[in-house]
């Protein structure tokens, strides 16, 4: 099956009990049990719930994994990761990541992880952090990155990881599956927020974890039951109504990012223009080769920094500003002063995350109307 036809079929038959096309919203916490320890598959929704499963046999699936787990958050994902890691592990990051993920990571250091964070876009680096006698346990990559849009060769980083022995997990937000598939670039473990793409109306929060291994699923579905951050049923609804347009909605996204990349890219007032799909971006020929399309995200730093980047939201009417990504509709977002505030401003500033940087999530209304929207908040 192809993908359009695999997002609304594959692991999702009618309900056998009613017929009823879409999974049930079983709004139950518990589950009756005909004698001590004897249960129809569920006891505690805490555990397990059948709309809950439902979206996790989904996203195994998409994700060509043995099985996936589904949390109240992004982040309640990652905790669930990391949680894994003891006292005295070593995990080697990206620097660029989203924001919350590296709270977590601040959160891991103080329970005694060694947490060291390299620019993995940069294969050198990643082969100098396995240089060291230290052990990797385990390699966390987010590409394309958050907010710069730095693309890892997932590929080479994977094969690196393999020759130490050491695990792989990658976030795969950005890209979703439709676009990226880490698990069959070699990755052990994929993450999501499946609050943007996969659900996709900017109305649920959500996470989710995918596995290469059966042994890996059964081993977090014991994290997942002990941690407890799970979503509720009714999320986990709205994200597989969601995951049903996933296809169109990506391709209206990427359609739209690449008209919004060109306008930005020509525009005299834009210093630098950051998206993989075009061709001077650093990571262009790795995404053309691990993507199937560039995504809808695009940054792009601005001439006359905080000031520019300040007048620029004001004046935009169809660009809402507002955190999130991934929905419909566009949202701009000044990671400085929002979604990258709690990173020092030193490594923010060393990064290239400045004052006059924006990040564009390009929704997927009339590409003219974003690109006339630009056009004026510009002029
Ligand atoms: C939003 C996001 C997260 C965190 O997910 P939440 O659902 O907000 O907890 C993690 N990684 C990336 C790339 C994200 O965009």
């Amino acid at each position: 099956m192809r993908w359009d036809t695999r997002l609304i079929h594959e692991g999702q038959e009618p309900d056998p009990l009613t017929g009823s096309v879409n999974p049930p919203v079983y709004l139950t916490s518990t589950y009756a049990q005909s004698s001590p320890g004897t249960a129809k598959g569920f006891v505690y929704s805490r555990t397990g719930n059948p709309t809950r499963a439902a979206l996790e046999r989904v996203l195994g699936k998409l994700e060509g994994g043995a099985g996936a787990l589904a949390f109240a958050s992004g982040l309640s994902a990652a905790s669930a990761l990391f949680m894994a890691y003891p006292s005295g592990s070593r995990i080697v990051a990206g620097d660029d990541l989203y924001a919350g993920t590296r709270r977590l990571l601040d959160v891991a250091r103080t329970h005694g992880v060694r947490v060291d964070l390299i620019d993995t876009s940069e294969l050198a680096n990643v082969r100098r952090a396995f240089s060291e006698p230290r052990k990797v346990d385990l390699l966390y990559l987010e590409t394309p990155t958050n907010p710069l849009l730095k693309v890892t060769d997932l590929k080479s980083a994977v094969a690196l990881a393999r020759a130490h022995r050491t695990r792989v997990a990658v976030d795969n937000t950005f890209a979703s599956p439709v676009l990226q598939r880490p698990l069959g670039l070699g990755a052990d473990i994929v993450l999501h927020s499946t609050t943007k793409y996969l659900g996709g109306h900017s109305d649920l929060i959500g996470g989710a974890l995918v596995f290469r291994t059966r042994a890996m699923l059964e081993k977090y579905r014991w994290y997942q039951n002990t941690q407890g951050g799970i979503p509720g049923p009714l999320d986990c609804f709205l994200v597989l109504r969601g995951i049903h347009t996933l296809g169109l909605r990506v391709r209206a996204h990427c359609a739209n990012a690449r008209r919004v990349a060109a306008f930005l890219d020509r525009h005299p007032k834009v210093a630098r223009t950051l998206y993989p799909g075009l061709p001077e971006h650093p990571g262009h020929s790795v995404a053309r080769r691990q993507m199937d399309d560039y995504g809808g995200m695009v940054s792009a730093e601005f001439r006359g920094g905080l000031p520019a980047a300040r007048r620029i939201v004001r004046r935009l009417k169809i660009f809402t500003l507002a955190e999130s990504l991934g929905g419909v509709e566009s949202l701009v977002n000044h990671p400085a002063l929002m979604t990258h505030r709690s990173v020092p401003i030193e490594v923010r500033e060393a990064q290239g995350i400045t004052g006059g940087l924006l990040r564009f999530s390009v929704g997927v209304e009339d590409a003219d109307d974003l690109v006339e929207d630009l056009r004026q908040a510009l002029a």
